[in-house]
């Protein structure tokens, strides 16, 4: 499984300290204990929100605190609670005490659970008066809320499959267009390993990319593809097939193409049938004028009708990703999710 993966800390609101202090007015000189209690500390929640769908944000936000309450004041005021904190995170999140190794709880969707919870307020002086005792000039401090290092698991489902010929140039451009690369989880089975990335298309629009290592790489080496990966993979709801513009080896893209959809068919009548968009890569390596007709040739060997486009990009100057990337969301929308940030800390 592909996991994506963070460490946080949660730290729940420390209970305010009961106050210690007497009543004094005009006419009561002595007045009787009258210091208030604290407020109970803030608890902390791991909400599991359908509208975040990565952990990529918390590489940069480890810290999560549930406000302290408030200390007891003269006049028998309690002091304030402290307020709540929610942690939104991916449905399907995995919690894990990071010391003790431990699961906690995989979160179904929409549920809010119950991670840290808060201190509870000091009792006020106020509080320890007694028959005997009518000058009590004790108060106690508030309890230390809950505090715990966690590690989030999240098995990511890649939404777009990247597959082509070896030298395709396929890691060059997962790797230009995601900033993110989750932990992989190990493939046994196999010697080929899948990347996967996470594609900013902007603040809340994120597609997950899985590069699909060369299947011709793995039927001729003998490992072929595990049929878990292989079930992951059949996930991936629309592939990417990038064809070299110039392969060095003088092959053409459209025998590259058939070579590949040959293989696919092999492996997974499920994952030939998915959608496909085909790009036609490195055309940085041809002369300006010459990538449209090179595009259109290759439409025409493939006999593809008017209406399926080629894209034409160059992982490796940029060309044409951005536009790539519109292409995969419009196709997946509106089953895609828009991610939203996790609330900023206080
Ligand atoms: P993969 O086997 O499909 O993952 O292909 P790689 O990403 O490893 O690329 C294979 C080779 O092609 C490398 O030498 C890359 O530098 C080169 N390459 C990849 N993308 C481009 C591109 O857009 N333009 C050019 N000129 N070279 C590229
Ligand atoms: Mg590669």
């Amino acid at each position: 499984m592909f996991v994506d993966r963070a460490i946080i800390r949660v730290r729940a609101g420390n209970g305010g300290n009961g106050h210690v202090s007497f009543r004094r007015e005009k006419f009561a000189p002595k007045g009787g204990p009258d210091g208030g209690d604290g407020g109970k500390g803030g608890d902390v929640y791991l909400v599991a929100d359908d509208n975040v769908n990565t952990l990529f944000d918390f590489r940069h936000a480890h810290d999560w605190a549930a406000q302290d309450g408030e200390a007891g004041r003269a006049k028998q005021q309690i002091g304030a609670d402290g307020a709540d904190r929610d942690v939104r995170v991916p449905p399907g999140t995995l919690v894990f005490d990071n010391r003790a190794e431990q699961l906690i709880v995989d979160l179904a969707p929409n549920q809010r659970y119950l991670i840290a919870k808060g201190g509870k307020g000091g009792y006020g002086n106020e509080h320890y008066k007694t028959s005997t005792n009518q000058t009590p000039k004790n108060g106690s401090p508030g309890l230390p809320g809950d505090q715990f290092e966690l590690r989030l698991d999240l098995k990511l489902i890649a939404d777009v499959g990247l597959i082509g010929m070896p030298n395709a140039g396929k890691s060059t451009l997962l790797a230009a267009v995601t900033d993110a690369t989750p932990k992989i989880g190990d493939y046994p089975f196999t010697t080929l390993s899948p990347q996967l990335g996470i594609a900013k298309l902007d603040q809340t629009r994120r597609l997950v990319l899985a590069d699909i290592p060369g299947l011709i790489e793995g039927a001729s080496s003998g490992a072929g593809l595990g049929l878990d990966f292989l079930r992951h993979i059949e996930r991936t709801r629309v592939l990417v097939h990038l064809l070299d513009a110039a392969p060095l080896d003088d092959s053409n893209p459209a025998d590259n193409y058939r070579l590949i959809r040959k293989e696919l068919e092999t492996y997974s009548q499920a994952l030939a049938d998915r959608r496909e968009v085909i790009a036609l890569n490195k055309v940085d390596l041809l002369p300006p004028e010459e990538r449209a007709a090179a595009a259109a040739r290759l439409a025409h060997d493939l006999d593809l009708s008017g209406t399926e486009r080629i894209l034409v990009i160059s992982g490796a100057t940029n060309q044409g990703t951005h536009e790539l990337l519109e292409h995969l969301w419009n196709i997946l929308t509106p089953q895609a999710q828009t991610w939203k940030a996790p609330a900023p800390q206080v």
